[in-house]
């Protein structure tokens, strides 16, 4: 006789959201489909709340992030993760490069 797990309680697809999925997929600026491979940071949910994103939304490069909620970001609204920090890498150990303006951002 055969069991098959009880579903799981359905969740939100993160898949559902087109233009989020599109972000991810093609690393991509929601809003200016510029490529965001200088631009992987982490803010506080405050502040991707504040520009009306959700998670797994897709991306925002710093520019259009900036836009949306009205003013320049500040050190406070990145989090402690190691994306946000001078020294994180690929897992092949290549540094992952920063933009001069997310440098700047987060003063770095
Ligand atoms: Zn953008």
């Amino acid at each position: 006789m055969l069991f098959f797990p009880k579903k799981r309680p359905a969740r939100k697809d993160p898949y559902a959201d087109p233009i989020g999925r599109e972000s991810r997929e093609k690393g991509w600026c929601v809003d200016c489909h510029s490529s965001i491979k200088d631009e992987f940071f982490m803010v506080h949910d405050p502040v991707w709340a504040k520009a009306r994103m959700e998670n797994y939304g897709g991306f925002l490069c710093v520019g259009c992030l900036e836009k949306r909620i009205g003013r320049r970001l500040r050190r406070g609204d990145f989090t402690d993760c190691p994306m946000n920090k001078p020294d994180f890498t690929y897992l092949d150990g290549r540094p992952v490069p920063k933009s001069r303006r997310l440098r700047n951002r987060l003063g770095i």
